[in-house]
């Protein structure tokens, strides 16, 4: 049997899971432990197909909107990303029994959000459409008291009420360097605009991308774990790219690979989004074993000692003696 050619596999630190995402999950499975099935969690708790089907196997139901819940008192989760305030509204007006699993680092841009409204501020939030994150932090504040501004053109063409009295918060996971360009447009162009000491990109969005800026200028391809529709893999993705790293996947799967991409490497980069477990990597680097012969390298930016205690009916109870 012919050899296996080498690889280097450079895995990137910090991957995978983020404070947030590990309490969501760990908030549907306390649920249920607690409650029993069903749980009814509103939207996909994290964005990662593996985590909701694991979850749905052990009785977790997702569903898109409150009217999908029927009436009773199974606990009602709400994801990660955060909801708009007619949500809690609505299950309160239901009476459903709610756990709000929306990570606190979205909630402080809620409350900063919040607050610069009561000031009277016009806010710019930005942040890419149609997210639930910016769904859910628009959602906050009445129609019309944020804009969303998503590009550098945007950031051109947004004409505010009153040049005085603005201020910007941003979604969570974005480009830390793309959201640095529009930030600083903004404030060329209305000196006066108040936001916050750094932007709203959380500690787990900017850590990873640290990584695979430190990996991706190195290697000849780069695997970025994790689902289409998660925004802050798509970033890594994104970071990599222009790191100068000439080929670059977001891949869910191992059998999502495509081989002919990965053809005639010597050094391969391997990250994952924060809602991709560790499971994945895994599996991912199982199926380059197949065909290479791996050496596995960590390159760490940082260490992560992040924690979010769960919401509080879900945390353990004092032990009684
Ligand atoms: S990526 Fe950041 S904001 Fe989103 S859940 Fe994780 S820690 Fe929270």
């Amino acid at each position: 049997m012919a050899e296996k050619p080498a690889l280097k596999v450079l895995l990137c630190s910090p991957r995978g899971f983020c404070a947030g995402v590990v309490r969501a999950i760990e908030s549907v499975e306390r649920a249920l432990a607690i409650y029993g099935k069903p749980v009814y969690v509103r939207h996909e708790i994290v964005h990662n197909r593996y985590v909701v089907d694991e979850l749905r196997a052990k009785g977790a139901i997702f569903v898109e909107e409150l009217s999908e819940v029927p009436e009773g008192d199974a606990p009602v989760v709400f994801s990660a990303h955060g909801v708009p305030r007619a949500v809690p509204v609505e299950a309160a007006q239901r009476k459903l029994f709610t756990l709000d699993a929306t990570c606190p680092l979205v909630t402080k841009v809620h409350r900063e959000a919040e607050i610069h409204h009561r000031r009277g501020r016009e806010i710019v939030l930005i942040g890419h459409a149609g997210h639930p994150e910016v769904i859910g932090t628009m959602g906050q504040l009445p129609a019309g008291a944020i804009s969303l501004v998503q590009t550098l053109a945007e950031a051109d063409a947004f004409t505010p009420r009153d040049v005085n009295n603005l201020a910007y918060v941003t979604q969570t996971t974005l480009s830390v360097q793309d959201t640095a360009t529009i930030v600083e447009r903004l404030k060329q162009r209305f000196p006066a605009i108040v936001g916050p000491h750094k932007e709203d990109i959380c500690y787990a969005t900017t850590n990873r991308q640290e990584a695979v800026k430190l990996v991706a200028p190195t290697v000849d391809a780069m695997v970025v774990v994790g689902a289409p529709n998660s925004s802050n893999s798509q970033r890594l993705k994104e970071v990599a790219e222009r790191a100068g790293c000439p080929r670059a996947a977001l891949l869910q799967r191992a059998a999502d690979i495509d081989w002919a991409m990965f053809g005639n490497i010597a050094r391969l980069g391997v990250t994952a989004g924060a809602s991709a477990p560790e499971v994945l990597v895994e599996e991912i680097l199982d199926a380059f074993a197949e065909r290479y012969t791996l050496s596995v390298e960590t390159v760490s930016a940082t260490e992560e000692e992040m924690f979010f205690p769960l919401p509080r009916p879900l945390r353990e109870p004092q032990a009684a003696e």
